[in-house]
């Protein structure tokens, strides 16, 4: 037996399947990643429903929810939100694909997390309203974020293996893959994976800590250096490919 259940979530994949239908990945509120079928959805004319079926979007669905079943079915889907500004323009629609990516590979069914599900709809929100070409800095913002709550969290403080403070005082700082930032100390004696300069710090910093920035100059080595960093710890994420595509 299904049950009815109802879900807000976020359109992270489409696929078309068969003739008609489509299978999606939501990255729901209440189930994590949960993936759903819209039957008859490209029929045209007979089912309203696939427009309001795309990526990015927020839907509230209504659907037939059984445990052992990889797939569930919708019975009806509202439109929240469509982000006509994101999908209008092609650096914020790059950096909200790779948020799609990072929520479709790093995130399980049946995980529920309300703060990083609150967390992506503000800053989709975010997304759409900016009107100042910040979209690397907002998704910097977004990565670090996701990266805490995904259990790759990283300790701009203390240094990863003699747990002194880090001072940002010096010209270089490791980095490094395994530990986290490294004091000049202890760098003398272990390997660093990256190399961060007194500036490049200090963004990465404000950034996590959610304060402002005065330099936008070197955002895409932040965003190389994380990836690096979780495709470190997870060898089988092969990168976002959408800051590649676009
Ligand atoms: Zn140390």
């Amino acid at each position: 037996m299904s049950e009815i259940k109802k879900t807000s979530g976020i359109i992270i994949r489409k696929i078309p399947f068969s003739d008609s239908s489509l299978i999606l990945s939501l990255y729901s509120r209440e189930f994590g990643k949960l993936s759903l079928i819209q039957k008859g959805a490209l029929r045209q004319g007979k089912n309203k429903i696939g427009s309001k079926i795309d990526t990015l979007n927020h839907i509230e669905a209504v659907i037939y929810y059984k445990n052992e079943r990889d797939i569930q079915l919708i019975k009806e889907v509202e439109l929240v939100n469509y982000f006509p500004s994101i999908k209008g323009n092609l650096e914020k629609l790059k950096y909200c694909s790779a948020i799609g990516e990072l929520l479709n590979f790093f995130i399980m069914e049946n995980y529920e997390n309300e703060e990083l599900f609150q967390g992506t709809l503000k800053i989709l929100s975010r997304f759409e309203n900016s009107t100042i070409n910040d979209e690397a800095e907002l998704f910097i913002r977004y990565f670090l974020f996701f990266i805490r709550h995904t259990g790759f969290e990283i300790n701009f403080k203390k240094c990863g293996i003699c747990n002194n403070y880090i001072d940002s005082d010096f010209d270089i700082i490791n980095f490094n893959f395994e530990k986290g930032f490294i004091c000049t100390h202890c760098s003398q004696n272990s390997f660093h994976s990256f190399q961060f300069s007194k500036e490049l710090f200090k963004i990465i910093t404000c950034l996590n800590f959610k304060k402002e920035i005065h330099s936008s100059k070197e955002l895409n080595n932040i965003i190389k250096f994380l990836e690096q960093y979780i495709r470190y710890h997870v060898p089988e994420f092969s990168g976002l490919k959408s800051l590649k595509m676009f």
